[in-house]
């Protein structure tokens, strides 16, 4: 299906979401299992089990015939569906075509320099993002993709051709790290960092620090390896926080300093610009 996406929520303003001020659109469903995922009610498709409908103080849920029915006017935004969510997954989610999309951005264009999409995984509605991307495009509005890297760009090519820039994430350079975090393997994230940075659209490469649970060191090292051969790629180091994961993982977010310590690796590797966030 690509005349509709599956979209978890909208963003009218952003500015973590690529270059200047921005609109992100976050959809549904991803196949990554990050230990550290912050937005877990984005990975799965609802499954109508109804235990989010009683927990609505504002009963806003209801159970229709197709499954779970959200009145976003009665919606007073607790989010204690998606905490009572046995599934990771959100009753709020909404299949939208490109003119619901863009309908809902009406106020926020004039302000805005492009739109980014983001997850969940973006690229499993790869057919309708191209759609959206060619809309933004007519609208004089640049087109981002913010992905973790697990569907191949090169058997995307109508997203690809149309998408402006990625941002793609590299969370663990060993394979056997890759997989003990999101259950799966890195293979086709790393030929994504090679494909993206060939062919010029790979805006940033995102690695989120976790010390104690991953080999951050060899993953910046290796990274920055790689992006010494291409100076216009930014490098962007996110520090761990807790806010949103579950299970909570039980580890600390890096110091400061340890932050700092990988920059300079990462710069002594070779990378032009690194970022710490
Ligand atoms: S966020 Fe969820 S639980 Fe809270 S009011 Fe809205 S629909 Fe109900
Ligand atoms: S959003 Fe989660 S809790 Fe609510 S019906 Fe769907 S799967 Fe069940």
């Amino acid at each position: 299906m690509c005349k509709y996406g599956l979209v978890n929520r909208i963003i009218p303003f952003s500015c973590v979401d690529g270059p200047g001020n921005r609109s992100a659109v976050f959809f549904q469903g991803c196949e990554f299992r990050c230990a550290y995922c912050h937005n877990p009610e984005t990975q799965n498709l609802c499954t109508s089990c109804g235990v989010c409908v009683s927990q609505c103080p504002t009963k806003a849920l209801t159970m229709g015939d197709k499954g779970v029915l959200w009145n976003s006017e009665l919606c007073c935004s607790c989010d204690q569906c998606l905490n009572v969510c046995p599934s990771h997954s959100s009753p709020k989610a909404r299949w939208m075509s490109v003119d619901d999309i863009f309908q809902e951005l009406q106020g926020a264009l004039p302000f805005i320099t492009g739109i980014t999409i983001s997850g969940g995984e973006c690229t499993q509605y790869h057919q309708f993002a191209a759609k959206l991307f060619d809309r933004a495009h007519e609208l004089g509005k640049t087109a981002f993709c913010d992905t973790n890297g697990q569907l191949p760009f090169r058997e995307m090519p109508e997203l690809t051709a149309v998408m402006d820039m990625a941002m793609l994430d590299v969370k663990a350079w060993n394979d056997e790290r890759h997989r003990e975090l999101t259950g799966k393997s890195n293979r086709i994230v790393l030929d994504n960092l090679n494909y993206l940075s060939e062919i010029g659209k790979l805006y940033e490469v995102r690695t989120v620090i976790v010390p104690g649970l991953l080999n951050n060191e060899e993953t910046v090292e290796q990274v920055s390896r790689h992006l010494a051969h291409y100076p216009e790629i930014r490098y962007k180091l996110i520090k761990y926080r807790p806010w949103g994961v579950r299970p909570p993982l039980e580890v600390q977010p890096p110091s400061d300093q340890y932050m700092e310590q990988l920059r300079t690796l990462a710069c002594e590797n070779g990378a032009n610009e690194v970022v710490l966030t």
